[in-house]
């Protein structure tokens, strides 16, 4: 599993040093910080309003 950087950070929420992950339903990127706007690891997801499954990558 990688983590964003601050070079390079999650695409969401800005955030770095945090997991990286894919919402598997809508592709929508994000990490696993729970204020993420994809919603961190939680099976639920905020952006395409759905319960899903978050892949790390
Ligand atoms: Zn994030
Ligand atoms: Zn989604």
């Amino acid at each position: 599993m990688s983590l964003w950087t601050r070079h390079k950070p999650c695409p969401s929420c800005g955030r770095s040093g945090t997991g990286r992950i894919k919402c598997s339903n809508c592709q929508t990127v994000g990490c696993t910080n729970g204020n993420c706007e994809i919603g961190g690891l939680n099976r639920w997801c905020p952006i395409c309003r759905k319960e899903t499954k978050k892949v790390r990558l």
